[in-house]
This record gives structure tokens, C-alpha cells and sequence, in this order.
């Protein structure tokens, strides 16, 4: 949990250095070339700790590989096989290479390196059982996820949730999955050691030739296959995000090697499918480096989780992290307002699909007011964009079973249930012991994007006697400052929690009435899924995912699962808190009718798999 609250004040931290990047730049040439100088001399001695740990995790493992003779025995004959396209494969990285400054060193084609380890040191991952589908999804796609994080591994926010359910139900609708992940120092040890040792080889990846070890370390769990791309060099930070001048190398590096990993496993996917501006490079790398290889028919689609956040760089580092030729950085891919460049726009402009977490989002990003600069890009590609709604994962998220709850209920005893959970949170948190008042909660990333200058703007007039609030969350000081402010000034009305916790949001979300998510904009929203679920009532605004998936009460017919305001107005988020109260305290009955119809509303991600899987299919026509 704390580790939450490290990774989001990161990302925060990476998204102000994002925003100053001019100012950064000068520092990030400097950091770049010392980082290049000690790299050129530590490299050696990193490479060799790195093989050792990993030859080490390798005789380990071996007892458990060497019982799958057979299974080996064809992956040595599959290895052969990609030897003999190797000839194919070293002309094209040769020709690749060429349009590169002249290498230090004696530069070797990744892909040749790739084909010759294999043969030595192919080792036999834990077989996925394959599920049988109970209903027809159609033919069998294989879709590798490249992603820069994933729920329970490590996770900052919503991209951590999706990258750990879609697979999960991808893989129950007929896909082969894998995710790839880049294997951070902060992943949970419990994970750590369950991971099996797949084989390591060399890549080539900066604009100089310097070469970088990438190893293989893979976990099996729900039919869905999770590899782990092993570099001490990148990868020995606590954590995922740390600032733009580490960040951009990292990404670089991962996107790359994410590829090269693929094709070294000879686990060629019909699509690989790229998170946020992380993954942005893989789809350029695919069709320029990857072009000759097994790789060359392989789609991408690029998902959109949170358009705020690109990956800008000055253009001189990305090109040398990346290797990329000139070509790429113009106005229509990598380059923005001529100095920079940016590498999720790059990745849209490659991608063969775009795609992002609503439907709504993905019309408001093609405006300048959302499109935070690549609303005309967007425009331009919006022939390959649309928008699938995320859901959550009804095992983790279930009221009836769910291990962090102290009371458990279903539909079926849901109204009764919820008010010994109100007392239950009430009392935890601080709040007066009294089941008439009017709980609303609020989990939230304590940053602007969320509408909290609403929320502050309102407190003092929605704490009229008979409404409690209860608010968990970590972010900008301001508004850290403001709600510890509130709570100390209305002690047992309103509680504020300024922390990440998983378990108190568990409570949060069976104990409260309604909950609040007033956002200036939101791709997708989870919180409002994750309230429906438990038999809270959302208050959103009608923006992103939240307008897709929260329908507006309708008094005349007793419809809708929450109540909805419009404009960006802290009068409008009032009037909608007392719309909601109306009802909880003179309509209880029609009240209670909503609860049970939230937790009725199908929230799950199949539905928006099956959109996945369609989209797979539509883009691998056989
Ligand atoms: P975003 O990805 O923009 O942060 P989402 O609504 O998509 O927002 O996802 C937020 C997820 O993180 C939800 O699952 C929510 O419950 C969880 N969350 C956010 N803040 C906290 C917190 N302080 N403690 C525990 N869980 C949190």
C-alpha cells in the first residue's frame, strides 16, 4: 500500500517533469551522456552480476525443466527452424543498421543473437492449460499485451487494473495471452519467486550500437501467461515511474526488448497490444526493425489510457535511445513543435488500431479542450480510433465474498447489509455512529483531473446535519492540505484518509451511500464501476467513461444507476448531491430499487473483451 502511494506521488512528480520538459532538457543531455560514459563502463560488470543472477535462477529451475524432455526436445527443433530464416532476419537488421551512426563495437544483428541463444538456452516454461469456451468466441488469436504496469505486480492506478482483467477474460473468450512487463525491483517477492527463468540474449538498441542484456523471466497464473523483461541497469528502481530523464531510456529499452523477447521465445502473436505512451515505440520498432522477421505480419494496437501523459523528450534523446531512423522524426509521427518528440503520438501514427477506455473519451480527445495537443493528430487518425469501455473484475470486486470486508451481502440482503457496513466505516474512520445520515465517499488520485476544486468549493454547504463525508486519496499537497483542513474543521462529518489503501477503499465503497466523481475529464472511470458493484450510488459528471457507464436517475420512469451534472460548475455538483439526498430521505423505497439495480448492472469486463476479441479478428482476416 505504501508502495501506492510512492508510485502515484512519482507519477505525479513524471508528469510535472513532463510538463517542464524545455527546462529539463539541458539536464537531461548532461544525465544522458554521463549516464552513456558510466553505462560504457559499468555495463560489463552489470551484465555479468545480471547473468550470474539469472544463471543462477537457472539451476534452480532446472529440476522442474528437465522433466519436460519432450517439450524441450521441440523447442530445440523450433529453434532450428528460425535459425534457417536467420539469414532473412540479419539482412534486414544490416539494413536497419546502416541508416545508424557508425557502432563502437562490432555490432551483431539482435535477431541473429536471438536465433543462435535459442539452441542453447530455450527453457521449457510451465505449460497454460488451454480452456474449452462454453460459448463460441470464434478462432483462437494470440494477443501479447506491452505494458508498463499490471495489478498484482505492481499498479499506480486504472492502466494496472485493465493490464491484470482484460487478459484474464480475453483468455476465457479463446485468446493465447501473454503480457510483458518490465521486472521492476519493486515487484512483491511472493512473485518473485515464482518466476521461471525463460533465457537471456543480447539486443542492440541505441543510435551507437551499444548493446543491452535482456532477460526472460515468466509466471503462469489464470490462463494467462505474464514475462518479465529482466535488465538490472533499468530496472533496479523501487519503482515503475521515477522521472522523465530515467523514464525515457526505460521505455525505450523495454518496448524494444519486449519484441526481441517475443521473437527469441518463438511465440509470434497475431497482435500485440500497447499501453499508453510506454509501449508507444513497439508499434514503430514492429514495422522497422521487427519488418523481416516472424514478427512481419503481427498487428498493433495502441490503448489510450490517459492522454495527459505522452512521453515527451527533446528529439536528440529519444533518437539515440531508440535507435530510430531520421525518417520517423517528422511532424506527422515522433516530432512535436520541432524540438521534441513524442512517443505516444509516434505510436499512433503506427499503430494499426487506436483505441481507447470509452467511447465518449475517445469522441472528446479529438477537441483541443481534451485532446492536450494531439486532438488534430487524433482527428486525422480517427479512421482507426474508437473507444471500448473498461469493466472491473467482478471476482476481486464482490461484495458477497470479499476477503477485506468485514460484513458480506448480495442483492439479496444488500439493504440491510449496507447499514451495518455504514457503521462498520463510520467507526473506522471517524465519523458519528449513525445510520440515518447521508455517507459520501470519495477515492481519488488527489490531482485536478479528478474535479476536486468542485468538491472543496462545496463542502461547507453539502455538511448540512445530515450527511457524513468520507474521502481516501494521496496527491498534490493542495488538496492533501485541504481536505485534512475539512476534516478538522467538521470532526465526525467529514474524514479524510490521505493515503493509498486498498482495503479502506473496499470499505469505503461498501459502506458509503453514494460516491463522488466529479472529473474534468476521465478516459474511463473504475471508482464509479467499483460503487455500482457494492450498491453505491455514483454522482459523476457527464464526462469520458463516466457519462458511457453512470445513466441518469429519471424520476418519471424510476430509472438510471446515479445522479449526473454536466458542466464543469461547483453549483452543478450541489444541485446533484441534493438531487441524490431527495431521494435517500423522502423516496427511501425508489432509493433502495437503485442499489439493487447498480448491483445488477453488468460491470464485468465481457463485454468489452468480446469488443477486443473482435477487433483482433477484424485486424487478422484469414
Ligand atoms: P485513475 O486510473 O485515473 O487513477 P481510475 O478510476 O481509473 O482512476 O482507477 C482508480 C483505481 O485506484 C480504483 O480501483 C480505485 O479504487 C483505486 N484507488 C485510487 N485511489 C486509491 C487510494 N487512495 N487507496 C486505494 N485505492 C485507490
Amino acid at each position: 500500500m505504501a508502495e501506492k502511494k510512492k508510485t502515484t506521488t512519482k507519477k505525479t512528480t513524471a508528469k510535472k517533469v513532463e510538463e517542464k520538459t524545455t527546462a529539463a532538457t539541458k539536464a537531461a543531455d548532461k544525465k544522458v551522456e554521463t549516464k552513456a560514459t558510466t553505462a560504457k563502463k559499468s555495463t560489463a560488470a552489470k551484465k555479468t552480476t545480471a547473468k550470474k543472477a539469472v544463471a543462477e535462477t537457472k539451476v534452480e529451475e532446472k529440476p522442474a525443466t528437465t522433466t519436460k524432455k519432450a517439450a524441450a526436445k521441440k523447442a530445440t527443433k523450433k529453434a532450428t527452424t528460425a535459425k534457417k530464416s536467420t539469414t532473412k532476419k540479419a539482412t534486414a537488421t544490416k539494413k536497419a543498421t546502416t541508416k545508424k551512426a557508425a557502432p563502437k563495437k562490432e555490432e551483431k544483428p539482435v535477431v541473429e543473437e536471438v536465433a543462435t541463444k535459442k539452441e542453447e538456452e530455450v527453457v521449457v516454461a510451465p505449460q497454460v492449460v488451454e480452456e474449452v469456451p462454453a460459448v463460441d468466441y470464434g478462432p483462437r488469436r494470440s494477443v501479447a499485451f506491452i505494458g508498463s504496469e499490471c495489478y498484482p505486480f505492481v499498479k499506480s492506478g486504472g492502466l494496472g487494473d485493465v493490464m491484470y482483467a482484460l487478459p484474464k477474460e480475453l483468455a476465457k473468450q479463446n485468446c493465447d495471452v501473454k503480457v510483458i512487463l518490465p521486472r521492476y525491483a519493486c515487484i512483491p517477492q511472493e512473485y518473485q519467486d515464482k518466476m521461471v527463468y525463460r533465457g537471456s540474449f543480447d539486443m542492440d538498441l541505441c543510435a551507437d550500437g551499444r548493446r543491452y542484456y535482456v532477460g526472460i523471466m515468466e509466471y503462469v497464473a489464470d490462463g494467462v501467461v505474464y514475462d518479465f523483461i529482466d535488465n538490472q541497469e533499468f530496472f533496479t528502481e523501487g519503482n515503475p515511474y521515477t522521472n522523465l530523464i530515467d523514464d525515457i531510456p526505460k521505455f525505450c529499452y523495454f518496448g524494444k526488448a519486449a519484441l526481441a523477447a517475443l521473437l527469441y521465445m518463438d511465440w509470434i502473436p497475431d497482435v500485440v497490444h500497447c499501453h499508453d505512451w510506454q509501449a508507444g515505440l513497439v508499434p514503430i520498432y514492429l514495422r522497422e526493425f521487427f519488418g523481416n522477421t516472424a514478427l512481419a505480419n503481427t498487428k498493433s494496437v495502441l490503448t489510450i489510457h490517459n492522454l495527459r501523459f505522452q512521453g515527451i523528450y527533446n528529439i536528440e534523446t529519444i533518437q539515440y535511445w531508440s535507435g530510430l531512423p531520421d525518417y520517423v522524426f517528422n511532424k506527422d509521427c515522433l516530432t512535436q513543435n520541432w524540438v521534441d518528440a513524442n512517443m505516444l503520438k509516434g505510436g499512433l501514427t503506427y499503430a494499426n488500431m487506436i483505441t481507447t477506455v470509452s467511447n465518449t473519451y475517445a469522441g472528446e480527445i479529438q477537441t483541443p479542450f481534451f485532446g492536450e495537443n494531439l486532438d488534430d493528430h487524433l482527428r486525422f487518425h480517427a479512421g482507426k480510433l474508437r473507444g471500448i469501455v473498461n469493466g472491473i473484475d467482478v471476482d476481486t470486486w464482490n461484495p458477497a465474498t470479499d476477503p477485506r470486508l468485514d460484513v458480506h451481502y448480495s442483492v439479496d440482503d444488500a439493504i440491510a447489509k449496507k447499514k451495518e457496513s455504514k457503521a462498520v466505516l463510520q467507526e473506522e474512520v471517524g465519523l458519528e455512529k449513525d445510520d440515518n445520515k447521508f455517507v459520501i465517499g470519495l477515492i481519488s488520485r488527489l490531482t485536478n483531473q479528478k474535479g476536486l476544486d468542485l468538491v472543496n468549493a462545496i463542502i461547507p454547504e453539502l455538511v448540512d446535519g445530515n450527511t457524513q463525508i468520507v474521502v481516501l486519496g494521496t496527491g498534490d499537497d493542495q488538496y492533501e492540505d485541504s481536505f485534512r483542513y475539512y476534516e478538522n474543521e467538521y470532526k465526525g462529518t467529514v474524514s479524510s484518509s490521505i493515503m493509498y489503501d486498498e482495503t479502506r477503499a473496499h470499505k469505503i465503497y461498501a459502506g458509503a451511500d453514494a460516491l463522488l466523481v466529479p472529473s474534468l475529464f476521465e478516459p474511463c472511470g473504475l471508482t464509479q464501476l467499483n460503487a455500482m458493484r457494492y450498491g453505491t450510488v455514483p454522482i459523476v459528471r457527464e464526462t469520458g467513461g463516466l457519462k458511457d457507464t453512470v445513466e441518469p436517475y429519471n424520476q418519471f420512469e424510476n430509472t438510471g444507476n446515479g445522479f449526473t451534472f454536466d458542466r464543469y460548475e461547483a453549483g452543478l455538483l450541489l444541485d446533484a448531491c441534493n438531487r441524490a439526498k431527495t431521494v435517500f430521505f423522502t423516496e427511501r423505497d425508489r432509493w433502495n430499487e437503485m442499489v439493487i439495480r447498480d448491483m445488477n448492472k453488468d460491470v464485468s469486463w465481457s463485454k468489452a473483451a468480446k469488443q477486443y476479441k473482435d477487433m483482433y479478428l477484424e485486424l487478422t482476416q484469414r
